[in-house]
């Protein structure tokens, strides 16, 4: 079939194998340019493997320091000739390149927060992989049905205490508007807590570490965001600020654990990119559109594999070491809150209407990104010629919760 991009508000409906096949091996060629990463990991679990920064993350420790790698992720395959999920295409693509370079990888498809998960994944790293030497946590959901209750919850993206005005940007209908948010209950924040806190990564570790699948000197790592000023009240200090909140003291408790071994875990605060769940975000596409034209500008730009490829490189391993802000966070935005490049976003902000934002935004940029996470817009890619949608990984990847 030939597969076109059908979006349907912030998502893309459809993927194109052959373009999210391109999309890896761009990230892929960036890692190798960089040359190997010296002492980095060899056993890796990604949790969030699929796309954006799990998938970063991936590459990264796969390609920089040919680690083993097992991926869990909650895609759709192709079915009924419907094409699948780009994190489908882009976790088949990135086996069939990893095998080719003699790299061991294999990936879990199901929901991360179940214990049948859990169970299988232990099960994978004790036949095949010895120990673990890294674990990244990325998951993005807006739900997660607690493994002990049953009971289900939803992530709600909503200020705390007061409503929120801003300017938001439709990035469908390329219309920038004011838009009011009305606080979160306490109900929502508690639940958005739930889902995108750090309690399925607390899981996660005391399943592995039970076990004994973890290697001495373990390393975990989770992301968390801050973002200009402007945005806190939706972020930062709104009900997904208070999950992560929780993930960063959880951090805190799982690094406590992890020393008793030599290891260690933290949060890395990443800059703002373009990905399925930052599209969903309201008002964070604009900032995300001001902020890549301003940093372009300054040959400072960077998407999710240049964040992860420098975390791993510059910080986590390579004679690296990891240095902390005041709250004990790495700082991979570094670049991207540096105060000249936040006093041009923020020069910039309250000027941005529907009719000027291709001349004073990137959105462009914006756009062009977004397309790229689902496969379109690949250099070297026909995408009028016909193309199996249905892709497989070789082997049942699937775990029914
Ligand atoms: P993403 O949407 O690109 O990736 C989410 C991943 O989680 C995918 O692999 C998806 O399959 C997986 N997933 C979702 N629900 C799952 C489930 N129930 N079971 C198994 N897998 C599941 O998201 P992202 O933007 O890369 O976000 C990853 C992390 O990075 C999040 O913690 C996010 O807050 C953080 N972060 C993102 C940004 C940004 O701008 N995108 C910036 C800083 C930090």
């Amino acid at each position: 079939m030939i597969i076109k991009p059908k979006i349907r508000g912030f998502i893309c409906i459809t993927a194109h194998p052959e373009g999210c096949a391109a999309h890896v091996q761009e990230q892929i060629d960036h890692v190798l340019s960089g040359g190997p990463i010296k002492d980095g990991p060899k056993n890796v679990l990604v949790i969030g493997s699929s796309t954006g920064y799990g998938l970063a993350a991936r590459i990264a420790a796969a390609f920089g320091s040919r680690a083993s790698t097992l991926g869990v992720f909650f895609e759709r395959g192709s079915s009924n000739g419907k094409p699948a999920s780009a994190g489908w295409y882009n976790s088949v693509a990135f086996e069939r390149k990893a095998k080719e370079a003699g790299l061991y990888a294999r990936s879990v498809n199901g929901d991360a927060f179940s214990d049948a998960v859990k169970h299988r994944v232990v099960d994978i790293i004790q036949k095949e992989m010895g120990k673990i030497d890294l674990v990244v946590y990325s998951l993005a959901s807006p739900r997660r049905t607690d493994p002990k209750t049953g009971e289900t919850y939803r992530s709600v993206l909503k200020p705390i205490g007061a409503p929120y005005t801003a300017n938001n940007l439709d990035t469908d209908r390329k219309v920038v508007a004011p838009i009011t948010i009305e606080p979160a209950t306490e109900e929502e924040v508690a639940a958005t807590v739930k889902v995108m806190g750090g309690e399925d990564w607390e899981l996660w570790m005391s399943a592995l570490e039970q076990a004994g699948v973890l290697a001495d000197g373990c390393t975990s790592v989770a992301f968390d965001y801050i973002g200009p000023e402007i945005t806190w009240p939706v972020y930062t200090n709104g009900s997904i600020g208070a999950a992560k909140k929780h993930l960063r003291a959880t951090g805190a408790r799982i690094d406590a654990s992890l020393k008793v071994n030599r290891g260690r875990a933290f949060v890395s605060v990443n800059k703002a990119v373009v990905t399925q769940a930052s599209s969903a975000i309201p008002v964070v596409p604009l900032y995300i559109s001001i902020l890549f034209k301003v940093m372009k500008e300054k040959g400072l730009h960077e998407d999710c594999i240049q964040q992860l490829d420098r975390l791993f490189r510059k910080q986590m391993y390579n004679d690296g070491f990891l240095e902390f802000d005041d709250s004990g966070r790495v700082r991979m935005d570094e670049l991207g809150m540096l105060p000249d490049i936040q006093a041009e976003v923020a020069a910039i902000w309250p000027q941005v209407a529907s009719a000027n934002l291709e001349e004073l935004t990137d959105f462009a940029g914006y756009q062009s990104n977004f397309l790229k996470l689902f496969g379109f817009g690949l250099a070297g890619v026909d995408y009028e010629a016909e193309t199996n949608p249905e892709q497989d990984f070789g082997y049942d990847v699937e775990v029914q919760a």
